[in-house]
């Protein structure tokens, strides 16, 4: 029997995997979601010995049940390869008093690379099953790092093109970077003069623009998506979850069955979402703490049960995390409101129309698995600061934010469960905020001298990434107005 995927929000039924990853997002603005959450048919201490490829095996082919066997293990075994720095893809270190999962071993050093490895052989598996003619066109908002990923992922594969839009003074320099020298004939990248929410709510805009489909259609395109909408974002996601525990267990350092808690920087809402899809999968994760910055609309979610975008939208040193509408939040909500898209589509509606929704009390119940949390930029750098001066380890800015959330929770509640914290990107990616936090004082103007200071007091290796663009020209100039991302699209494709 095959998994179907429905929208959150009614519109579209009885979808397949891989149409739903062909897709992105569903016809009437909802996000796709399985009719059900399946459970693991092993038991942890059989996953525990397993490589990340058998465990990603395990885990996807209960969600993909429209692929075959052999196209998933392909899919599987092209993205998770000699790309990533370490055989073991995604490794725990034991520091501080948590386990940190280090995500950011791929080709773009953030836990983005951890999907986008694999979305592009999805969506290429998925387009022949469907024999879909067309070229696809992956549009992508991006708040830094997902641009890049994608990018990587889709780089000259036919087929395929790829637009990133990305907001001009809300990435790092190194983000940036990436970027604007990334190579593949059919790459584009556009910085918008806006945040991050404009440029997701300008991509959502065109793929729910019926008009604009068709014009695409006609000339032979048709829109995806690569972010974490995409349910083909998510799915690859929950394999380090469940890999993370799988390790925990076999390393001795948790009893078979002993529930563990999660804690995960968040933006978008797709890493921690991923999170309590393993959990309901059969992962004993108990608590998952959400880690904001000071973009805290999560964290007042979480304690009031008021979800309010109305307010300024603050530039961080975690930009990944600047975030207002975190998309994901859709998916519990619709699982928490008992997968009723009804009330799901009135609270999207109301969000879109007055800023805020609120959920019911029952809802609110549903989603008590979560603990919501915040840390401002100085306790992002004291937290980088403290553990790098007990420990020597060096952790980014948005794992900064994770670390300061939950050993705030920790002091507070004085809860010693064992903690797996998300480690989402390489302290290189934000080298000059980290520098900033460990060193303080005045840093050389060039991002490369910064970088090598970072190699000199973290002696970790200056990861193949930062070396790449270190004197590769700039490839993309592109710009536009929040106003002007259609035209820009219709554009860069000839339309
Ligand atoms: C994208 C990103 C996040 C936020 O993840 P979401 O899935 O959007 O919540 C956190 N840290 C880094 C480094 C990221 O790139």
């Amino acid at each position: 029997m095959n998994l179907l995927y429905q929208s959150t929000r009614g519109g579209e039924k009885d979808v397949t995997a891989s149409q739903a990853i062909l897709k992105g997002l569903a016809c009437d603005g909802g996000l796709f979601m399985p009719t059900q959450i399946p459970k693991l048919d092993l038991t942890m201490k059989e996953l525990a010995g397993r490589s990340y490829q058998e465990t990603a095996y395990e885990v996807m082919k209960l969600f993909l049940t429209d692929f075959t066997e052999e196209e998933l293990k392909r899919c599987i075994a092209c993205a998770y390869d000699q790309k990533f720095d370490t055989q073991v893809i995604a490794p725990l270190v034991k520091a501080d008093g948590a386990y940190y999962l280090e995500l950011f071993h791929g080709s773009t050093i953030a836990f983005k690379d951890m999907a986008l490895s694999i979305l592009p052989h999805l969506m290429t598996t998925a387009a022949r099953k469907n024999h879909v003619d067309q070229e696809i066109v992956i549009l992508t908002a991006t708040s830094g790092d997902t641009g890049k990923a994608a990018m990587a992922g889709f780089a000259d594969v036919p087929g395929t093109r790829i637009i990133v839009f990305y907001p001009k003074d809300g990435v790092s320099r190194v983000q940036e970077l990436q970027m604007v020298t990334q190579k593949g004939d059919n790459t584009a990248v556009v910085a918008i003069h806006g945040n991050f929410d404009d440029a997701q709510t300008g991509v959502k805009k065109l793929f729910s623009d019926k008009g604009f489909g068709r014009e695409l259609a006609d000339k032979g395109f048709v829109f995806s998506s690569a972010n974490s909408i995409n349910i083909g974002r998510l799915i690859p996601q929950v394999v380090y979850y469940v890999y993370a525990y799988g390790q925990l267990l076999n390393s001795g350092e948790i009893a078979d069955g002993e529930k563990i808690h999660v804690t995960v920087p968040t933006g978008n809402f797709g890493n921690i979402l991923a999170a309590y899809f393993a959990k309901q999968m059969g992962v004993p994760i108990d608590k998952l703490l959400c880690a904001s910055n000071d973009n805290k609309v999560l964290y007042d979610f979480f304690v009031t049960g008021t979800y309010d975008k109305k307010r300024e939208f603050l530039l961080t040193i975690s930009p990944s995390m600047d975030i207002l509408i975190s998309s994901n939040l859709e998916r519990l909500i619709y699982l928490s409101a008992g997968c009723s898209c009804e009330k799901t589509a009135q609270m999207m509606a109301s969000l879109a129309e007055s800023g805020a929704y609120t959920i019911s009390e029952d809802m609110r119940q549903q989603m008590a698995d979560f603990v919501g949390g915040f840390a401002d930029q100085q306790q992002d750098k004291d937290s980088i600061r403290r553990v790098y001066e007990d420990t020597g380890y060096v952790m980014d800015t948005h794992t900064g934010v994770a670390c300061a959330v939950y050993q705030n929770y920790r002091a507070k509640s004085g809860d010693e469960t064992k903690t797996v914290i998300a480690s989402t990107a390489s302290p290189y990616k934000f080298s000059r905020s980290v520098m900033e936090a460990i060193e303080g004082g005045s840093l050389p103007e060039d991002e490369f001298q910064v970088i090598d200071q970072l190699r000199e007091i973290s002696g970790v290796e200056i990861p193949r990434a930062v070396e790449e663009i270190r004197f590769a020209p700039i490839r993309h100039t592109r710009t536009c107005r929040i106003d002007d991302m259609k035209k820009t699209v219709a554009e860069i494709l000839g339309l």
